[in-house]
């Protein structure tokens, strides 16, 4: 069985894994405890949060240690639109966010604030100058993903930060980067984030270690209540191991990016000609995406009869994202994207990791061509 699902999740890197388990049966000490113990665990603590701001090129301190990136979205948004609530309770973002965003900025409507939702092109994404016409005087809040979890699009992250600060300020600007960091370039305050999200668990760390960088001098409201930990920002005592194990997994993507990028790319063009050559199936990625995702639909198919099948020929791939596996509804993304129905609920996502081989991608363009061989007689029409 081939994994082609590595934007939802990927195996843990062996480095990451020994050090981890190390640190799991010799370091169990809590790190706010004074003790030995609890000095041995605050400095691995220290090395860690050092490697992960060295990994986007911020200062440590501006790192706030989290559960995954849904919690980091969580306390980003709801964070500053909490705390900055004087100032006004305008919110943008767009509809095609992750559900961590959406369902907060749902939330938050729900509260009371005003949420612009920016619509996106047929390619998913928005542009600066959009995101510019939605400012008002009471906006306090823009977030945006670097890259689409599903389609693999590419918001114009850079050039939207650097329009914020120098016509609005005062407005703060969160980047859910969890699909972006060790595929492309990722450098935060460069673009004029204030906020930035990232998960372990999407670039070969372990699952439920996250982090959320805060620009210094950007305030937010916790929304856990207890103890000190990471600055008073984050309340309960931090995994030590799991994050020691996400420094690590940070450091290796942040490395090997530019020959990750270059790798996939390639692969990820083969896929996506096979793709564009069966009729019947639809591209919703483009090259200009990121160099993991090839997002198509196969619309006179339900996408788990897809996935089933081309589980059986032997590749493992992911109807919309994995969070919303589960859901009958039609992808939120794609329906946002102007694709129809029948286009939104057969969509299927392909992602690719650093093991990935052209022998590999060999067995999936075959795979894809038997499925839909297969499949043909059963299609709606
Ligand atoms: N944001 C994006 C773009 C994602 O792809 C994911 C994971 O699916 C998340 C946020 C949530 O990350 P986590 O699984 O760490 O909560």
């Amino acid at each position: 069985m081939k994994y082609f699902d590595y934007a939802a999740s990927t195996p843990p890197h062996p480095d990451v894994v020994r050090i981890m388990a190390e640190i799991m049966e010799a370091q169990y000490g809590n790190p706010s405890s004074i003790h030995g113990y609890g000095e041995r665990a605050h400095q691995l603590l220290r090395r860690a949060r050092a490697g992960c701001a060295a990994a986007i090129d911020v200062k440590p301190e501006e790192i706030v240690f989290t559960s995954g990136a849904t919690e980091s979205n969580n306390l980003a948004i709801k964070g500053a639109a909490l705390r900055y609530q004087s100032r006004g309770k305008h919110i943008i973002t767009t509809a095609t966010e992750h559900a961590s965003v959406y369902e907060s900025f749902m939330q938050l409507q729900q509260w009371g604030w005003d949420v612009t939702w920016l619509p996106v092109d047929s390619d998913g994404l928005v542009s600066a100058q959009q995101v510019m016409d939605a400012i008002r005087s009471d906006t306090v809040l823009v977030s945006l993903m670097h890259v689409n979890n599903e389609t693999g699009a590419i918001h114009p992250i850079a050039e939207i930060g650097a329009r914020l600060k120098k016509e609005a300020p005062k407005v703060l600007f969160h980047v859910d980067g969890v699909q972006g960091f060790g595929k492309l370039e990722a450098k935060p305050a460069e673009w004029g984030a204030d906020l930035y999200s990232l998960s372990a668990h999407k670039i070969r760390g372990p699952k439920g270690a996250g982090l959320l960088y805060v620009r210094s001098g950007v305030e937010l409201t916790p929304l856990l209540s207890g103890g000190s930990q990471e600055q008073g920002l984050r309340a309960g005592t931090e995994n030590v191991p799991l994050l020691v194990g996400m420094a690590k997994a940070m450091r290796l993507a942040a490395e090997r990016q530019a020959d990750f990028a270059q790798r996939t790319t390639i692969l990820r063009d083969r896929i996506m000609q096979v793709i564009d050559t069966i009729p019947g199936l639809v591209l919703n990625s483009r090259k200009e995406g990121a160099p993991h995702i090839v997002h198509f639909s196969y619309p006179g198919m339900k996408a788990e009869v897809a996935l089933h099948t081309l589980e059986q020929l032997g590749v493992t791939v992911s109807t919309q994202s994995a969070c919303s596996s589960r859901s009958a509804e039609p992808s939120r993304v794609l329906l946002a994207m102007g694709r129809d129905n029948a286009c939104a609920a057969g969509g299927l996502r392909i992602s690719l990791g650093d093991e990935h081989t052209e022998e590999d991608v060999a067995l999936l363009e075959q795979a894809i061509h038997q499925m839909v061989a297969q499949l043909r007689p059963l299609e709606r029409r």
